[in-house]
């Protein structure tokens, strides 16, 4: 990382009273533990800090050390304008363009504090007086790591901040399994280890928390839903309004679905297509070098990595499903070759 950038950030925290973090909207694991990190350090600098999300998230990631002092936006508009308005530093963690706070953005963007971005998606968007983007880093949790390395800062983490980023890169690597992992992310896990970090606790709070009723729809979703087109290598599935309320859905119950269709032999990219309201939320998984991404900015209004990306339809949810059916031949060569 840059030395003057280095010295620029450690210049602005050194003036800053209130700070504000925020991250994208429907926080990830990411999202929510690279933020929490970042408040424990800062606060143990002697800063006021608050961390403020667009909008709420899954119950599987409320218990991360520091949640309680979280405020939703959409929940607490009032508050957080104010806190917005007030602010003189403010922290984008997690993502790199500001449509990804919904309703926040235009608070953010007329704010007068300075921003700084921290960030490993690609093509980041010019918002930031301060920018640290890494596309290699698997995780925000992980660049964040190596930033408050830079910093002279690791001696201020412990057991909570540690978790937070520990949650951070677990859930982003895909419990270490994506290739974006690589011998760097697993000596700083291993420094995490070092400060108490309970991993196994970890794995348990996030990954064994299902509901019952979330198990349900994942074994309807399986059943009833699953449409393979075998000469695209390519699977689908999609879940409406009415097939969510009948499972009792919220927040973050379909976390995950995307992935299990990808679990079947042969098949290199899976779709899943949620009705959200009046718009389709549209989650892209693949394996090996088909870039979703590529494929949910170019038609769906999206971004994201390589092997993980996300997008929107306003159309309906035929419409939209054959529209995908319709752009995916042009991708037939890249879903075919081996
Ligand atoms: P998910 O499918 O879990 O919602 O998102 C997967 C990945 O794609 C995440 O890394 C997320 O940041 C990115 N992503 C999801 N939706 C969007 C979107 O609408 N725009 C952009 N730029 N990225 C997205
Ligand atoms: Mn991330």
């Amino acid at each position: 990382m840059k030395k003057h950038k280095i010295n620029e950030l450690k210049n602005l925290l050194s003036e800053s009273k209130n700070i504000i973090i925020t991250a994208h909207r429907n926080p990830d694991g990411d999202a929510i533990g690279s933020s929490l990190a970042l408040m424990h350090v800062l606060e143990k600098l002697g800063h006021s800090v608050l961390v403020v999300f667009p909008t709420n998230y899954a119950h599987f990631l409320k218990w991360l050390p520091g949640n309680e002092k979280v405020l939703v936006f959409v929940d607490s508009k009032e508050e957080s304008i104010s806190k917005i308005s007030n602010a003189d530093l403010i922290f984008c963690l997690d993502f790199n363009a500001l449509n990804r706070l919904d309703e926040m953005e235009q608070h953010i963007k007329i704010s007068s504090a300075q921003k700084i971005m921290i960030d490993h998606h690609q093509n980041p968007e010019d918002f930031a007086d301060i920018v640290f983007s890494d596309t290699n880093a698997c995780a925000t949790a992980e660049l964040l790591y190596n930033l408050l390395k830079e910093l002279d800062y690791i001696h201020l983490l412990d057991e909570h901040s540690g978790t937070c980023i520990y949650t951070g890169i677990m859930t982003d690597s895909g419990s270490f399994k994506f290739s974006s992992t690589t011998s760097g992310t697993h000596l700083i896990t291993s420094k995490l280890f070092d400060l108490g970090v309970n991993h196994t606790l970890v794995h348990e709070k996030v990954l064994a928390n299902n509901k019952p009723s979330q198990l349900k729809m994942l074994g309807y979703v399986l059943s009833e839903k699953l449409d393979i087109l075998p000469a695209l290598n390519t699977a689908i599935i999609s879940l409406t309004n009415s097939e969510l309320i009948k499972f009792d859905n919220e927040k973050g119950d379909t976390e995950g679905f995307v992935n299990y269709p990808l679990s079947i032999s042969g098949i290199k990219l899976s779709a899943f297509f949620v009705e959200r309201g009046n718009k389709i939320k549209i989650s892209f998984r693949s394996k090996g070098s088909f870039k979703t991404n590529i494929l949910a900015s170019k038609y769906f209004e999206g971004g994201g990595h390589v092997n993980a990306s996300g997008g929107t339809s306003y159309k309906s949810m035929k419409e939209t499903i054959d529209y995908f059916k319709s752009v995916l031949t042009s991708f037939n060569d890249e879903l075919t070759s081996n």
